[in-house]
């Protein structure tokens, strides 16, 4: 695809302000095309493969399989209005004795890395889920990743179907599908809210 320039983009929302019944060149408005241009650079900045998070993983001296955990929160645009959802996810997984673990902080940059396109919220798990998994090798994989999200989205809320606005997302590989324990013990934390 040909590139966009600052300047035709800034036109495009020009012509949006018009079409909605707005003067661009009223003084409130004059600025606006060049901030929205300057913040789609911050917002979709996950289509530049060079700001992808690098995932440092270490070796699991300890040789540990317990249950990592971690939640926060996740901010993104969806796809088919280009309206934010934005809420919580929960993630965990259980390292390989043989395998690496994660930096646990990696798991908010790889969601924000995720989230900043045009996405829908199923994909965006997955993406995540896949991105970590890369991260941990072939090797010894990972013995199951989990991760849920619980979003908002604001083209249907701020359209007044409010309850349809909300919607939760899941993906789970490894003994988080195949151990029906393991999958309700992580469910458990999701549905108390556990924040870390
Ligand atoms: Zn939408």
């Amino acid at each position: 695809m040909t590139p966009v320039s600052d300047k035709e983009l800034q036109q495009a929302i020009v012509t949006i302000l018009r079409a909605i019944g707005e003067d661009p060149t009223r003084e409130g408005l004059v600025g606006t095309p060049g901030r929205i241009c300057r913040m789609y650079k911050e917002l979709f900045r996950g289509y530049d493969p060079a700001q992808k998070p690098r995932i440092t993983t270490f070796e699991n001296d300890s040789h540990s399989t317990e249950m990592v955990f971690d939640a926060g929160d996740f901010y993104s645009m969806c796809e088919h209005h280009m309206m934010p959802f934005f809420g919580t996810y929960w993630f965990a997984y259980l390292p390989n004795p043989k395998g690496k673990i994660l930096g646990i902080s990696k798991v908010a940059r790889v969601i924000d890395y995720c989230a900043a396109k045009l996405q829908v919220q199923e994909r965006l798990t997955r993406d995540v889920v896949e991105m970590l998994n890369e991260a941990l090798g072939d090797e010894y994989p990972p013995l199951g990743m989990a991760l849920v999200m619980k979003g908002t989205h604001l083209c249907k809320t701020m359209r007044g179907a409010r309850k349809e606005g909300m919607m939760t997302s899941s993906f789970l590989t490894g003994r988080f599908k195949s151990s029906a324990a393991l999958r309700s013990e992580f469910l458990k934390m999701v549905d108390n809210k556990v924040r870390m």
